[in-house]
């Protein structure tokens, strides 16, 4: 029997999209044949970049990916799935500490909309990678080129210059 084409949405903030990220989304392409970045449009607390620049950064990534695309989205996440005709969700996971979140919400879509989550784990090394923690160090002037890739070690870099003059 033909293997069925499955297209898989991957919903976050991405304020920005880290190495960890790109990790899951590298690993998971081979899983889907479609790969949908959706960045939610819903204001997230302490944002840094705007929903319209956390999408820039993440087409300037995806550019020698075939199958993979970004784009924002407002309003529920599986009412974007359907809109997409999406098959599944795709979630990361980097601890146990996520599981239990992650757990809820998959639950949770499925019980609305019938829709399954695929989660995918991060490599070891980005296991303690989160945005928040990626804001909070920029901001104190950390050195962040391990964690997320360059474009967006440049972006943070002019953004923090702006806010100090
Ligand atoms: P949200 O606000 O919806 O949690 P995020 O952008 O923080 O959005 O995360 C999107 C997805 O990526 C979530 O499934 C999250 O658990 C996962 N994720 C975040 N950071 C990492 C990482 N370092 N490694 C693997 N997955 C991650």
């Amino acid at each position: 029997m033909a293997r069925k084409f499955v297209r898989a949405i991957f919903p976050g903030s991405f304020d920005p999209i880290t190495n960890g990220h790109l990790d899951v989304i590298n690993r998971s392409i081979k899983l889907f044949d479609e790969l949908i970045i959706a960045v939610g449009r819903s204001p997230v607390k302490n944002q840094l970049f705007t929903p319209e620049e956390r999408v820039e950064m993440i087409a300037e990534l995806i550019t020698d990916m075939p199958g993979i695309s970004v784009e924002s989205f407002d309003g529920l996440t599986v009412e974007y799935a359907a809109k997409k005709k999406a098959d599944v969700i795709l979630r990361g996971l980097r601890s146990l500490t996520d599981v239990q979140y992650e757990f809820q919400l998959a639950m949770t879509n499925r019980a609305v909309a019938g829709i399954e989550t695929v989660f995918v784990m991060t490599s070891e090394q980005y296991g303690f990678t989160s945005s928040t923690l990626i804001r909070q160090v920029a901001s104190l002037g950390g050195n962040l080129t391990k964690l997320i890739p360059k474009n967006v070690h440049n972006r943070l870099q002019q953004r923090l210059k702006k806010r100090e003059s």
